[in-house]
């Protein structure tokens, strides 16, 4: 589950570096020379326009920022306040300890420390949420003032994400099979979804879109082979996930695949469409519209690449299902 971080930025070194650096997102080229090939290469497919807003933080008095910072996860989210309440909020994609990029970017404050735990965002949007608000959603004390970098507990972040809707589309966490497989087995989808149920769906997504788009921010619709960005696709279950075992769930190499929402996950969720033998067929059982045969016709006979000798039994079960 991601956290949110708070980051007061609304005066001194923060209210600078926020100018220079988020405001102005820093130019890949500018950072690619203190950097390991690996890692241009990582900002190269993060960031296609190659300009990257980018925030640091100082080891801190005691190093006590170096634990925080090593918590921070791709897709959490950062709350930057200043001036009675946040004023911004952007996702995190990608960190690296760096102490010559942090000279670079800001120099040294005054303690001669320089702002080396380098983490990198995304989707930066303004705000303008009152503290008191804030503190509504966090279960605060009214008058608390947002001070020094922080991570909220798991519960407080859910609380705050859900309350201003902080949640990325694109950039999710990465989460290790085990925790996959734990959060398929205690799923109960007869429950309604509350905070813990939400955070499982969470998870499950987060883990079934990083084994099909990586890290990437675009990729290919497995059903009409366009390429749009990542938030544009879901990662759809070839065999209704509700009908899946639990065993299906697992075998994630398997069971899903990227579609787009601009039309083929519904054609094919509904039963349009079907995939038959690694081509994609009408189904002709279902009423459609003139408009609706001419956008079929366009995928009909497609070659699905997701489709073989381990996801055949998945695309049967499908066609079976609607024809
Ligand atoms: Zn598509």
């Amino acid at each position: 589950m991601n956290s949110v971080i708070l980051q007061p930025a609304g005066n001194g070194d923060a209210k600078q570096h926020y100018i220079d650096t988020i405001t102005n997102p820093v130019k890949l080229s500018r950072m690619a020379r203190y950097l390991e090939d690996e890692q241009v290469e990582r900002l190269k497919e993060l960031y296609p326009d190659q300009l990257i807003p980018t925030w640091g933080v100082t080891p801190g008095k005691t190093n006590g920022n170096i634990k925080k910072w090593n918590r921070i996860q791709t897709g959490d989210i950062t709350l930057f306040s200043g001036n009675g309440g946040i004023f911004s909020s952007a996702v995190s994609t990608y960190k690296l300890h760096n102490k010559e990029l942090a000279l670079e970017l800001w120099g040294t404050d005054a303690n001669g420390q320089t702002w080396e735990y380098v983490y990198f965002l995304d989707e930066v949007k303004q705000h303008s949420i009152m503290y008191i608000e804030f503190n509504k959603a966090v279960g605060y004390k009214e008058n608390f003032i947002i001070q020094g970098f922080s991570i909220l507990d798991q519960e407080k972040s859910i609380r705050v994400s859900e309350e201003f809707d902080l949640q990325s589309d694109t950039h999710y966490p990465e989460i290790p099979f085990e925790e996959y497989k734990k959060v398929i087995k205690e799923f109960d989808p007869d429950r309604p979804l509350d905070a813990k149920g939400k955070a499982m769906v969470r998870t499950e997504q987060s883990f079934l879109r990083k084994s099909l788009f990586g890290g990437k921010s675009v990729e290919n619709c497995g059903i009409c082979g366009n390429t749009y960005p990542v938030n544009l696709l879901v990662a759809a279950h070839i065999k209704k996930r509700a009908k899946c075992s639990n065993d299906e769930k697992l075998d994630f190499e398997n069971i899903v695949m990227p579609m787009c929402k601009l039309g083929c996950d519904d054609l094919y969720e509904k039963g349009y469409i079907t995939v038959q033998n690694g081509r994609i067929l009408l189904n002709t059982k279902k009423i459609v519209t003139p408009v609706l045969t001419n956008y079929i016709e366009t995928l009909v006979n497609k070659e699905c690449t997701y489709w073989n000798e381990s996801s055949k039994p998945y695309f049967e079960w499908h066609s079976k299902f609607h024809i």
